[in-house]
Formats: structure tokens, C-alpha cells, sequence
């Protein structure tokens, strides 16, 4: 990793503070700390301690140094109560503790939303403080996928115009296969349009649209929409399967199979082009709707996904019931599956578990290359993620995979 040529202001003005109980790790972070820049660094032994010289600075320290390990508060104790303070303070966890610690405290200061830089083992290197203090200034930088505007104040009315006017469309997410880099599918993810360029993910409006009843006919407008795009692709010479999500609500209405039978028969388009992808916890709700509903689809010839794997009660049971075709592995388990063994051998089953019930194995959500090589390795068929692309508008597909195409060639030898 690069070593940052200038220090981020907010590292230069706020400071960083080491907290390690320690004498000789706090003096060794200390030492790094002043080889990469660092001027304003602050010391505690303790959580206890910590929080004190926190709480008397003007501003909190941009980073904390963090052991697990110290008497009267440890590390854990420490990171709740920074978050219940709302002191949001980079967190780089520096220890000697086994791994499962580590990568559970990991989780445990993501899930509290706190800034974390990285889980390292002592004793700290220079290329791991140096890396940390890059990773600060890339997270200030705001890198990273672009985001969508989740705060639009959405209510029934409000869906239900933006469903009549058009402004809900599917976004496409490539799909491609993890052996050579060619793309094999997209899906279709739903994006609320406004005029003025904003786009709204469906997590704002998907859970209102399933509980007012809208989610049929938003359903029913991406899959119009899909069909027109697909027979689009089709005379272009492009033949990529459609991924469709379908909710719960929609696999007990006993006329949804018809709809989508009669719109992909009436575009004399194949049943197998599309696939339909179920979450998990959808099949619960209504076993026999689902059982119907899907059993008529698949007789059909549609592709059925389930998605979301492994973070469904009955993930086994749903599996041998229904007549799925593909095996869609929840981004929970893959990312950083390749720094945390629990997480490895969780996606090593549900992957060999895919593979054994004879279903295409996908994965979602790979963002690096070192997530994308384990998975090759763990004989996964499929990937989707950012590391890939982010969702694109239909019409930036075709161009996006004639200029990436290379890159994906040589992201998966
Ligand atoms: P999903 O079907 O599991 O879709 C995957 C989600 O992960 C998408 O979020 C996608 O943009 C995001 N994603 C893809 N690659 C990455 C990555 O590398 N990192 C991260 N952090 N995220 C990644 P999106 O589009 O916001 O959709 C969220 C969920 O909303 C979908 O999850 C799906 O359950 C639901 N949804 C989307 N469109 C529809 C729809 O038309 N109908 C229904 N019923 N549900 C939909
Ligand atoms: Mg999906
Ligand atoms: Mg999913």
C-alpha cells in the first residue's frame, strides 16, 4: 500500500490517540506514527483513560490506535461506549487476540456504523500504520461506489405517481462468469428516477410498495420493461438472461405466474432468459403460494434464484422443497471472505452445497480482487459486484461491456 505523501488535515489538526496498555506497543505505534508525519498523537493505557483524554479535546482524534486486551476497560467495552457517545473517531484494532476475536469485533464496529481502518496483529509495522493513514484519506476522500439519495420522504401517493409516469426502471447489474470474464446476465434492479437526476435505491421504496400493494404492478413495470430491453439486446445480437426480483406478496397472488407468462410469450421471448429471484426469507411467509406459483414458472422453463443465501431461518429446507435453478450467495458471506476464515468456510459450503445440488453458484457483491480470486478458487461460477460495476442504465450496457471487456478478461485469469 502507498505510503500517503501528505498526512489528511483532519490527521494533522486532530491528532491520533494510542490506547494500549502496554508501555512497549505504545511507544512502537508512537514510533510510527511519527515516521509516517504524525505530530499530534495522544496516549492512554486503558478504555477508561482513553475516553477521558478523548472527551477533553476540542475535537475528537481523527484515528485511535486500538488494543483489545487492557484491564478496568477493554478495547470492546470501549468501542460501545465511543459509539454511544457519538465520538466518530477512525478505528484502526491493533492485537494480539486469535482471529475469530478480531474479525468479530471487526463486525461489531461495522454494525455500530463507527469509521474502521483496518484489524491488525501486533506487533504494527510501518506498512500497516502507513496503509492505515492512506485508508483514512481515501475514506475522507469519500470514495467508493456512488450512492443514492435514501432520503427522498416517499409515501404511497408518491410511489403510486412515480409508477404511473414512468419513473421506476430497472437498472442492470452485469453478471459474469468468474472462469473468463464474460458477461452471462444482468439483473434488473429497481431505480426511482427523479427529473432532476436523483435516483432512489429500491431500499426506499421497495418495503412500502410490498406492504400498500403496489409491488404487483411495480413488479409487472420492470418486467415490461425488461422485456423491451431484452428483445433491444436481441436484435443487437446480445443475448444476456434477465434477472428479476420477485417479493413475497407477489409468489401467493395465484394470477402472478399468468402475468409473466402471457408478457414473455406475447414477445415470443424463452422462458429461459429470465430468471426469477426469490429471497429467502420470502418463501417462508406462504410456502404453498410459493410452491405453486414457482413449480408452475419452472414447468414453464423460467430460471429460479434464490437470493440472499444464508441469511434465511430455513435456507436447507426451502432448498430441497422447490425447484430452484441457481444458488445466489448473499454479499454478507463474500465480502471480506478472504481475511476472515468464518466467513471462507461459510461461503466454501454454501458454494459446495450449490454445486452439489447441481445450481448455478452466484456471488454478489465482490469488491476486491482478492474476494473475486477466493472465490474462483472455491469453484464459484458466478460474480456480480462493484468491483465489476455498479447498476447501469439499460442503454450504458452494451458500450460498458464493449470497453470493459478486456478488464474483466484479465481481472479473472
Ligand atoms: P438484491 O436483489 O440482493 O440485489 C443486490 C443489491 O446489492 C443491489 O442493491 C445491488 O446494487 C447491490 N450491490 C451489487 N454489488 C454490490 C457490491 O459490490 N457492494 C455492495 N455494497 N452492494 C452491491 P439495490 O439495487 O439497492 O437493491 C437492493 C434490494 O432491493 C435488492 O437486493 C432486491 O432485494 C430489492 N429490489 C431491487 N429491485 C427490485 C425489484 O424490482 N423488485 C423487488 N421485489 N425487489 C427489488
Ligand atoms: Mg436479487
Ligand atoms: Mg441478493
Amino acid at each position: 500500500m502507498a505510503v500517503p505523501t501528505e498526512l489528511h488535515p483532519a490527521i494533522r489538526q486532530q491528532g491520533v490517540l494510542v490506547v494500549d496498555d502496554s508501555a512497549v506497543q505504545r511507544q512502537n505505534a508512537v514510533e510510527l506514527l511519527r515516521s509516517a508525519g504524525v505530530n499530534r498523537i495522544f496516549e492512554a493505557v486503558n478504555g477508561v483513560d482513553a475516553l477521558r483524554v478523548a472527551h477533553n479535546l476540542v475535537q475528537p482524534p481523527a484515528i485511535i490506535v486500538l488494543d483489545l486486551e487492557m484491564p478496568d476497560m477493554d478495547g470492546i467495552e470501549m468501542v460501545q461506549q465511543l459509539a454511544m457517545d457519538g465520538l466518530r473517531s477512525s478505528l484502526l484494532v491493533a492485537s494480539g487476540a486469535e482471529m475469530a476475536v478480531m474479525d468479530t469485533v471487526r463486525t461489531m464496529v461495522e454494525t455500530l456504523g463507527l469509521p474502521l481502518l483496518g484489524t491488525l496483529r501486533k506487533p504494527l509495522a510501518f506498512g500497516d500504520m502507513a496503509g492505515a493513514l492512506a485508508g483514512f484519506a481515501e475514506a475522507a476522500a469519500g470514495k467508493g461506489a456512488p450512492r443514492c439519495d435514501e432520503d427522498a420522504g416517499i409515501d404511497v401517493e408518491a410511489l403510486r405517481a412515480a409508477l404511473a409516469d414512468g419513473r421506476i426502471r430497472p437498472y442492470y447489474q452485469p453478471k459474469i462468469r468468474l472462469d473468463d470474464g464474460r458477461v452471462a446476465g444482468v439483473e434488473a434492479l429497481a431505480r426511482w428516477c427523479e427529473a432532476d437526476g436523483r435516483l432512489i435505491p429500491p431500499a426506499a421504496f421497495i418495503g412500502l410498495a410490498e406492504s400498500s400493494g403496489l409491488i404487483g404492478p411495480l413488479t409487472l413495470i420492470m418486467l415490461d420493461a425488461v422485456v423491451r430491453d431484452l428483445c433491444a439486446w436481441h436484435a443487437a445480437g446480445f443475448y444476456p438472461s434477465v434477472a428479476l426480483n420477485v417479493s413475497a406478496p407477489s409468489l401467493s397472488e395465484r394470477h402472478f405466474a399468468n402475468e409473466i407468462i402471457g408478457r414473455v410469450e406475447a414477445a415470443r421471448l424463452s422462458p429461459s432468459a429470465l430468471v426469477l429471484e426469490i429471497t429467502e426469507s420470502a418463501l417462508v411467509a406462504d410456502l404453498a403460494g410459493a410452491l405453486g406459483t414457482l413449480g408452475r414458472l419452472r414447468l414453464k422453463g423460467y430460471g429460479l434464484s434464490i437470493d440472499d443465501y444464508g441469511t434465511g431461518f430455513s435456507s436447507m429446507q426451502q432448498l430441497s422443497r422447490l425447484p430452484f435453478t441457481e444458488l445466489k450467495i448473499d454479499r454478507s458471506f463474500v465480502r471480506h471472505a478472504d481475511t476472515k476464515w468464518r466467513l471462507r468456510t461459510i461461503l466454501e459450503s454454501a458454494v459446495g452445497m450449490g454445486r452439489r445440488l447441481g445450481l448455478a453458484t452466484v456471488a454478489e457483491g465482490i469488491e476486491t480482487a482478492a474476494e473475486l480470486a477466493l472465490l474462483q478458487t472455491l469453484g464459484c461460477e458466478y460474480g456480480q459486484g462493484y468491483l465489476i460495476t455498479p447498476p447501469l442504465p439499460a442503454a450504458a450496457l452494451m458500450p460498458w461491456i464493449a470497453s470493459e471487456e478486456q478488464r474483466l478478461r484479465t481481472i479473472c485469469a
